[in-house]
């Protein structure tokens, strides 16, 4: 018989399984709190819970259904994980801690692949084979706080997949990391190519994490050069669609530009993207490219990476610079899936 996988359930259906089997209702709570909060790497370590029905767990349920393929660590701490999911097929993960922060910010993934297929994104080339769904996802930060033991406080979906391309599982992994792993929705931040219907759709959902738009160009000549989906949405209804999250959510969006040398890094484009912006409520995270192997495009110059940062700023717009996490491993952005086979 098929093991029953007890973080797939919520806490209602696990009170109605554990009553099931003929055990009490508070055996539910304390197993769930021990898979949800007390990082248990297996049943054993449920040491409030009776020897006979740990035993009776061991044989019957798991834990998860998935496992951790591979794990790289970077000389800065950032951890890399390849998650193995049950039909074989894995996906990438990240686990950064920030200098002078105790924050321990974790990014997903949410599609094994992806369709956008932007030009200077590793997992875009690589193709799409399918979605995750909202357990697969919740599970990447649920296999990296047991294997750490660490309380992640911060998620970003910014691995490999479009999100809103997955839209449906990603807002019941949002509700899920929400409620089991008490993660508040202010410390969830989703990045998005541009999908302009579901930006609309989620400026109107009860939970919304913050908005953070894979901009990557300042009009549509650059962007459609880069990313195809500007064929789709464009530049300029994006806009229009991201004034309406300011409005509705009244909160800052953060733009993701990538500054690939020579391409979208000069004067004029940062000229040209402060006017795009002017009317935004937005923070820039300026992403210095990351060099893969074989590769047609460039890192900007330290030089002209300050100039840029310097003529956004003058526009009066709080300005940072993506720190590099994990070059090393291949995890920082834009190299997930870059040298891994996924299936
Ligand atoms: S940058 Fe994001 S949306 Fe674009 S191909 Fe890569 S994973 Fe997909």
């Amino acid at each position: 018989m098929e093991k029953v996988v007890l973080s797939k359930l919520s806490l209602e259906e696990l009170i109605d399984y554990i009553e099931s089997i003929g055990e009490k209702k508070f055996r539910a709570q304390q197993i769930f709190s021990w898979i949800w909060a007390k990082n248990a790497k297996n049943f054993n370590n449920m040491t409030d819970v009776k020897k006979e029905f740990r035993e009776f767990l061991e044989k019957n349920c798991l834990i998860l259904d998935c496992k951790i393929k591979t794990r790289q660590i970077s000389i800065d701490g950032t951890i890399k994980y390849l998650i193995e999911y049950k039909d074989g097929l894995c996906a990438e993960a990240v686990l950064m801690r920030f200098d002078n922060r105790s924050n321990l910010s974790m990014c997903v993934s949410c599609q094994v692949g992806c369709k956008m297929g932007c030009k200077f994104c590793a997992t875009g080339k690589n193709g799409f084979k399918r979605n995750l769904s909202a357990y697969e996802i919740v599970s990447q930060i649920l296999l990296c706080q047991i294997d750490t033991g660490l309380k992640i406080t911060n998620v970003v979906f910014m691995g490999q997949g479009e999100p809103l391309d997955n839209f449906d599982n990603i807002k019941k992994a949002i509700y899920l990391i929400n409620k089991n792993l008490q993660i508040s929705i202010r410390r969830m931040t989703l990045s998005t190519s541009g999908i302009i219907p579901k930006i609309n759709e989620l400026a109107d959902c009860e939970l919304k994490p913050t908005l953070a738009i894979s901009l990557h160009a300042p009009n549509h000549k650059i962007r459609e050069q880069i990313m195809p989906i500007e064929k789709k949405f464009d530049i300029e209804n994006l806009k229009k669609a991201l004034k309406n999250y300011n409005d509705k959510t009244k909160d800052r969006i953060t733009i993701e530009y990538i500054l690939i040398g020579g391409l979208n890094d000069t004067k004029a484009c940062a000229l040209e993207l402060v006017e795009f912006l002017k009317d935004l409520k937005c923070n820039i995270n300026l992403i210095p490219y990351n060099s893969t192997d074989n590769d047609t495009y460039k890192k900007p110059t330290k030089k002209d990476l300050r100039f840029f940062k310097y003529i956004l700023e003058s526009s009066g717009k709080k300005v940072t610079i993506r720190l590099e996490r994990g070059a090393d491993i291949d995890a920082a952005c834009g190299q997930l899936a870059g040298k891994v086979d996924l299936s």
